[in-house]
């Protein structure tokens, strides 16, 4: 056979406002190309234990089983589901957009009983339905919510739904993917027992691993399971062996351990900057923004109050041709911003303000980007 004459891959240079993937600041992709070392080293395992730390600081808990599963965030939603869900269990699951939809699924596939609390999509999950719901199902035992809805860029009152949860003594899952780091995530004050995220949304690190903490409540379910969780790679009973066997950390499996480095650098630039004031940043970007689209005429599918400002959803023009501005924005001015999803396909944009995304300039280019595919 012959060798194939391709070439190194040069990515082109794009400004990322879509839904994630965001911006990669250099300093991250430098942190990405160091030395590749065993993932048993101990100055590897120090990492790790720094990395854990970080995490913590991001999600703003002391929850000791707090580290970055080795996938994207879809698997830190598995690692959640397939170890809190055992079959028979009852879930309460709200679904608002397409990852309601995929937390849905999860309780299915885990053997879970899901009673569904529906919400139109651009609403945020409405807390009197799932009183209603704990009410006619007092022995759920799980329930579970997406805290900002990529799909729709609607944000639900996490702290509100959990104490509901609370009250009628259930576990609480939540997706906090594209919240993390860009609008208050606080998992001790709210009580989330499982929650998990991405690596590439307001992280803005590359793609590819999922933080998730768990609180006592959460590991004392797991550890009293009467059936084993049907997946080995996600079983939070091996993984911890490797993730917190303090001294005697043994293999699991190996460590993405380059992207760990990549983590690790996109943290301490969190801890830097300071949550808070990553925080205000991605509030001030979206007021910015916000401003420039309404000029535009494009509007806001979601109410104001429930808005994401890292994930901005606006209809465009009836005359717009979705596909072709996208690509002309694309190919003319190296920028990404997103399609719709699911029942959204084609009847919006999403543009996302995520991590190193969230700035003036980019905020600019997108507006005057804008303007020139709709002939303003
Ligand atoms: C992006 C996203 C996910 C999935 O993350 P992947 O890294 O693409 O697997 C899950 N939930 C929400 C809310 C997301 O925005």
């Amino acid at each position: 056979m012959q060798p194939p004459k391709i070439a190194s891959f040069q990515p082109p240079r794009r400004t990322l406002m879509g839904p994630g993937p965001s911006d990669v600041p250099r300093r991250i992709l430098d942190a990405m190309a160091r030395p590749t070392i065993g993932h048993l080293d101990p100055a590897f395992t120090d990492m790790m234990e720094q990395t854990k730390t970080l995490l913590r600081y991001a999600f703003q808990t002391e929850n000791k089983l707090t580290f970055p599963v080795s996938g994207p965030g879809s698997v830190g939603m598995e690692t959640c589901f397939v170890n809190l869900v055992e079959p028979g269990d009852k879930v309460i699951v709200c679904v608002n957009g397409v990852f309601g939809g995929r937390m849905l699924e999860n309780v299915k596939r885990s053997g879970g009983v899901p009673v569904v609390v529906e919400d139109a999509w651009g609403r945020a999950v409405d807390p009197a339905k799932v009183e209603a719901a704990f009410a006619s199902h007092p022995d759920a035992k799980i329930l579970a919510f997406v805290h900002a809805e990529t799909s729709t860029g609607a944000q639900s009152d996490a702290a509100a739904l959990a104490a509901i949860a609370r009250k009628h003594g259930a576990l609480v899952i939540m997706d906090c993917v594209t919240s993390l780091g860009g609008t208050p995530v606080l998992i001790d004050a709210w009580g989330i027992d499982a929650a998990y995220s991405g690596s590439q949304k307001c992280l803005s690190c590359t793609p590819g691993l999922s933080p998730v903490t768990f609180s006592q409540r959460a590991i004392d379910k797991v550890k009293a399971r009467g059936t084993p969780v049907q997946s080995w790679f996600m079983d939070l009973n091996l993984v911890l062996g490797y993730w917190s066997g303090e001294g005697k950390r043994t293999y699991h499996h190996t460590a993405p351990i380059n992207p760990l480095y990549g983590l690790h650098e996109a943290l301490v630039m969190l801890a830097e900057e300071g949550i808070e004031n990553a925080w205000a940043r991605h509030r001030a970007q979206h007021e910015a923004l916000k401003a420039g689209l309404e000029k535009l005429g494009l509007e806001f599918i979601v109410p104001e109050a429930e808005r994401l400002p890292q994930l901005n959803s606006v209809t465009f023009p009836e005359w717009v041709d979705d596909a072709a501005a996208r690509a002309r924005l694309l190919n003319e001015f190296n920028l990404e911003i997103g399609a719709g999803l699911g029942a959204l396909a084609g009847k919006i944009w999403r543009i996302g303000l995520m991590g190193a995304s969230a700035r003036r300039e980019n905020v600019d280019d997108c507006l005057k980007a804008l303007a020139a595919v709709l002939g303003k």
